[in-house]
């Protein structure tokens, strides 16, 4: 390596001995080395240094004995004032290799020249085991440096994980892990005769939201379901949790009885019956709760939930009521029904499904016009089971599809059978909403038809009017394409819109029995009469026929008979019977007031 500062190497050596001529020699040890490294603190400080250096090296050379470690040290003070590149090294050798005896006057003997190799070769050891030591001790400080942040962020990554393991990314509330966790710890930590709620909230429209308006409306519904639960429980200091899809629960860590428990539900459903605003527009919540609420000690998490799980079945599957609270006895009857459900499908297959038949009777003239057929089970050990007790379990279990088609087909060769009459009937079938997903209803419907060659004008299939709004509407249409009648089921139980009856190809309504409620006693025209009237004219104008469901006594039926009501269902004129005993009844005029001959 060549001299770095051309110049100052230009510069003619000062003949003096030692004092100014190392101070030179310092200048220029000084130039050489910071052209290549970074000389930390005032120049003058590093000056001094160099200087003092060179001397401990020319003391070095002259003290006997000699000792090279002198130029060891020198090697580690070197390094300590920093000046410790690679490069610093190497000048400094090239340096005072050719210049530190000129500089010191000794000139170039042989025996100062080995000297000056040992003493250079000890410096060089000396610089490069302090900077290798310096390294390791920097690597390590690194090291933990490094560790120490690793550990950090290991540490925020768990809670993180944690977090995420413990909370819905949807809502950011707990989710169902962390509610079991926390009625755990409240139960463990319970006093003898401390009690214990759940509330767990259902919001039912959500899947008609999500298969309507898609899942990104579903998911802003929710959000703003957690939205508004959230405030109320903070308040009250109920951990909120949202479970999965539409479920929330709410727990009531200290509840005094069931009362409590269903404040907090009806103050958490009263949050809820504002619609949500979604994209500017308004969507109902619908909000069903089951409520659980019992002794701490008997409690535990799994259970707790459960319970709260059926009783949010009970209050879905009833459409008047809000909430249920949880009762131990109904849920063993619940079990029970359990047990049928894992029968169901061999009873359909063995034939112990069959049907009644009721007559639906024209009130001019009392003529039977129609039948509807009226699913009953002959349970081989319980007996005779009525619809109550098998349609909903067939509908939960996915079950009511074969079992629909093989009413609907019993049905259609049983009115087929009735089809030599003079007055044939037709027969109405009870469709359950389910069947209407069933993607091939309407060719099971076409084939029932074929096989039992019933003209399809004497059938009618009847939805009730939830599915009328929810179903694909052109189902509806290729059934009534097909030349079936449809009508709607227990009209007037829950939906006010009455939109679908323009938009949908509707025979006939089937008035709920409640309308009848106030027309028992004769002459009766209160409330009930005026909805009646207003309803049946309303249908009548838009083309559709009435047929009044419930009809029990003589009065009722004189009142419908003068608003103009088209049919009748009810005890007044049979009970649902079997078609032998029906088929007598085609024969005769039933009973009732005011029948004109037909
Ligand atoms: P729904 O369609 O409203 O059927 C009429 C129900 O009212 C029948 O009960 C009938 O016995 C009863 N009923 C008839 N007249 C009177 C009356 O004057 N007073 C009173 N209190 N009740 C009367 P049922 O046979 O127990 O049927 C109950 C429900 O089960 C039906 O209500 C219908 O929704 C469902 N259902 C019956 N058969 C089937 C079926 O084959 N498929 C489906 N999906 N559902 C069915
Ligand atoms: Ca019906």
């Amino acid at each position: 390596m060549g001299y770095p500062d051309g110049a100052a190497a230009q510069r003619p050596e000062p003949d003096t001995a030692s004092g100014p001529t190392l101070a030179w020699l310092a200048r220029q040890w000084l130039r050489s080395v910071a052209g290549v490294a970074f000389i930390p603190g005032p120049r003058v400080r590093a000056r001094e240094c160099l200087e003092f250096l060179l001397h401990r090296l020319a003391q070095g050379l002259q003290t006997e004995p000699f000792d090279p470690a002198i130029g060891y040290l020198v090697g580690v003070d070197l390094v300590g004032a920093r000046m410790s590149s690679p490069d610093v090294l190497g000048r400094t050798l090239t340096l005072l290799g050719e210049r530190l005896l000129p500089a010191l006057g000794v000139g170039r003997q042989p025996a100062a020249e080995l000297r000056l190799q040992q003493l250079l070769g000890q410096l060089a050891v000396g610089f490069t085991t302090t900077l290798r030591d310096a390294a390791a001790g920097a690597a390590e400080e690194i090291n933990r440096a490094e560790r120490a942040v690793w550990r950090r962020q290991q540490l925020i990554l768990q809670r993180r994980m944690q977090h995420a393991l413990l909370h819905d990314p949807l809502t950011g509330l707990p989710n169902r892990s962390k509610l079991f966790d926390s009625v755990a710890t409240l139960i463990a930590d319970a006093g003898r005769d401390q009690r214990i709620g759940i509330c767990l909230i259902r919001i039912t429209r959500l899947a008609t939201v999500n298969d309507t308006l898609g899942h990104e409306v579903g998911d802003h519904l929710l959000r703003q379901v957690a939205r508004r639960l959230r405030p109320a429980a903070n308040r009250q200091g109920h951990p909120l949790a949202h479970l999965d899809g539409d479920e929330f629960a709410l727990v009531l860590p200290a509840t005094t009885g069931p009362d409590d428990a269903v404040k907090a539900a009806e103050a958490a459903l009263r949050v809820l019956v504002e619609p949500c605003v979604v994209d500017g527009h308004p969507i109902e919540v619908a909000a069903k709760a089951g409520i659980v609420e019992q002794p701490a000690a008997d409690a535990n998490a799994v259970e707790l939930l459960r319970r709260a799980h059926i009783a949010a079945g009970w209050a879905i599957a009833d459409r008047n009521r809000q909430y249920a609270v949880f009762d131990p006895q109904r849920s063993s009857v619940d079990i029970d029904r359990h047990r049928l459900a894992a029968i169901l499908p061999t009873a359909i297959r063995s034939g112990q499904f069959y049907l009644d038949y009721q007559p639906l009777v024209r009130l001019s003239d009392r003529a039977v016009v129609g039948v509807e057929a009226l699913a009953r089970w002959r349970h081989p050990t319980l007996g005779k089971l009525g619809p109550d007790q098998f349609i909903g379990l067939a509908e939960q279990t996915g079950l009511i599809q074969p079992l629909g088609l093989h009413l609907l087909e019993r049905a259609c060769e049983q009115a087929a059978r009735w089809q030599r009459r003079l007055w044939p009937p037709y027969v109405s079938v009870n469709l359950a909403p389910a069947q209407l997903q069933q993607p091939d209803l309407v060719a099971a419907v076409v084939a029932a038809l074929d096989r039992s060659r019933l003209p399809p004008c004497r059938l009618q299939l009847e939805i009730t009017e939830s599915t009328a709004i929810d179903a694909h509407h052109d189902v509806l249409r290729r059934l009534a394409g097909l030349g079936v009648r449809l009508a709607i089921d227990d009209f007037g139980t829950g939906y006010s819109s009455l939109a679908y009856l323009t938009e949908l190809p509707v025979r006939t309504v089937k008035l709920a029995a409640r309308f009848l409620d106030g027309l028992r006693e004769p002459g009766a025209a209160g409330p009930s009469s005026k909805i009646l009237d207003h309803l049946i004219t309303m249908c009548h104008d838009l083309g559709i026929s009435v047929t009044a469901e419930g009809v029990e006594s003589v009065a009722q039926a004189r009142h419908l008979e003068r608003l103009h009501c088209d049919t009748g269902q009810g005890y007044l004129f049979a009970r649902p019977t079997t078609p032998r005993r029906l088929t007598r009844m085609l024969d005769g005029r039933l009973p009732g007031p005011g029948a004109a001959p037909r």
